[in-house]
């Protein structure tokens, strides 16, 4: 057909991450055509010719309406969507793309076995090589709103194609996008998931509603964990602590609940504040990639928000002979409560560590996890090629960085201590960890410590 035949090329530029953690850059040409099968048997154009019977799935034509979900759906909420009842399901080349590079190798599998399963009745469909309904990146756009464009695009494609015989739902997480496209096209609908599925599948299937309640929950003590803040500028800063707004001080983190308490030490330097007790800091977004000893600047939060320290230390005793005289807090447990806002000095130092046992060992291009000696430390991630031969030893590591959008700071190999469990090697490493020299202590004075 020399129709199907107007071909229209233009450049894609790709961005690979190699094995090796590198970013390359790929420049591919896309041929984009007119006919790409859209694979329903509501098809009016010859596009469907081209489908044959090549074992490409056909999409129902008895369904409600056809859906769409967009890619971070097709990311977080798979499962729901693999519920045998909901069919009629077109995922783009765009979503599929999305959940191959930002998802994972195992959901991908389960996306392409779900498109093969016929009792699914869903189908992958080329957007982006359909000259009508792709969208070409904006320059500045990000790959989100891009591809939520793109995902919009071809649902109204899809709409018009099939002369408007089926109604296209499109399914999203994001707010913005079902203000922004809800309302386009009538008959093309911009739905949140949520919404699509209380007003299509709760009757019939109840159990998908608690599916979708238990994923969001999950997901978000995910999302949380990572939810670090960017710092403020050194002059707030500066201005916050002079006029009492901020308090500064090193952070201290609880060994014995290192992941949840750290502890900042007011500083009394004006009469003005009536509270010198410490700044609890809980958990790990409020503390904001600080690291055990930094100097930092601390938000303390409205007292509503304020909170007790945990029990686990109590046995600790505490007790510094404070009676009755804190301003009235019915819960005696209940202290100032702050998050960091900001980092004067980071006080990194070398810090012995270990790689985790054998199984936790997680790899992602050449990187991997080692658990510093001391608990009060985070995770680092590092960069070595060397982990075999390291894994049973005592290691140095340094801290070189903490990126807003990683959850562990990076850091780099320095040198190998020895064997663990081998006496000179946890010596050095003792030793290290109270920041003693090593080569400056002969053998005996190291045996008389
Ligand atoms: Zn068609």
């Amino acid at each position: 057909m020399v129709h199907d035949n107007q071909l229209e090329k233009s450049n894609k530029l790709l961005r690979i991450r190699s094995v090796h953690g590198r970013n390359i850059s790929v420049v591919r040409e896309v041929y984009r055509r007119e006919n790409v099968p859209c694979q329903s048997p509501l098809c009016l154009s010859d596009c469907q010719n081209s489908t044959g019977d090549g074992g490409l799935g056909l999409l129902p034509a008895d369904v409600n309406h056809y859906l769409i979900p967009d890619c971070q759906v097709a990311r977080e909420f798979l499962e729901v969507l693999e519920n045998p009842v909901v069919t009629g399901i077109i995922f783009l080349q765009t979503v599929v793309h999305s959940v191959q590079h930002e998802g994972s190798k195992r959901l991908y599998n389960r996306l392409r076995n779900l498109v093969k399963d016929k009792r699914k009745a869903s189908i992958i469909f080329h957007n982006e090589f359909q000259k009508y309904a792709y969208c070409e990146r904006e320059e500045g756009e990000t790959l989100c709103d891009w591809q939520t464009r793109s995902t919009y695009a071809a649902a109204e494609w899809y709409f018009h194609h099939l002369a408007t015989q089926k109604p296209i739902i499109m399914v999203t997480l994001n707010k913005q996008a079902i203000e922004k496209y809800g309302n386009k096209t009538l008959n093309v609908f911009v739905l949140s998931l949520e919404e699509y599925l209380r007003k299509f599948w709760q009757s019939h299937i109840p159990e998908v509603m608690d599916l979708y309640e238990s994923l969001t929950a999950s997901l978000e003590t995910k999302v949380k964990e990572k939810d670090y803040k960017g710092y403020l500028p050194l002059d707030i800063l500066e201005s916050g602590v002079k006029s009492g707004r901020f308090v500064q001080g090193h952070i201290n983190v609880n060994r014995n609940n290192a992941g949840q308490e750290a502890f900042v030490r007011q500083k009394r330097s004006t009469s003005s504040v009536e509270d010198d007790r410490d700044i609890l800091i809980h958990g790990m977004p409020a503390r904001n990639r600080a690291v055990h000893g930094d100097l930092v600047v601390v938000e303390v939060l409205p007292r509503s928000e304020w909170r007790g320290r945990s029990s686990v230390i109590k046995e600790s005793q505490d007790g510094q002979g404070e009676g009755d005289e804190e301003d009235g807090a019915t819960d005696e447990n209940v202290m100032p409560t702050g998050r960091v806002v900001g980092i004067l000095q980071r006080n990194w130092r070398e810090y012995v560590a270990s790689f985790a046992s054998n199984e936790q060992v997680s790899e992602k291009g050449g990187k991997v996890l080692v658990i510093p000696w001391d608990y009060r430390i985070p995770k680092i991630r590092i960069s070595t090629r060397q982990v075999e031969k390291l894994k049973d030893q005592r290691i140095v590591v340094r801290i070189d960085s903490w990126e807003i959008d990683s959850q562990y700071p990076n850091g780099h190999f320095v040198k190998t201590l020895g064997p663990i469990e081998d006496l000179e090697a946890e010596i050095s490493a003792i030793l290290l960890e109270n920041t003693i020299h090593v080569s400056a202590f002969s053998e005996a004075q190291v045996l008389s410590m």
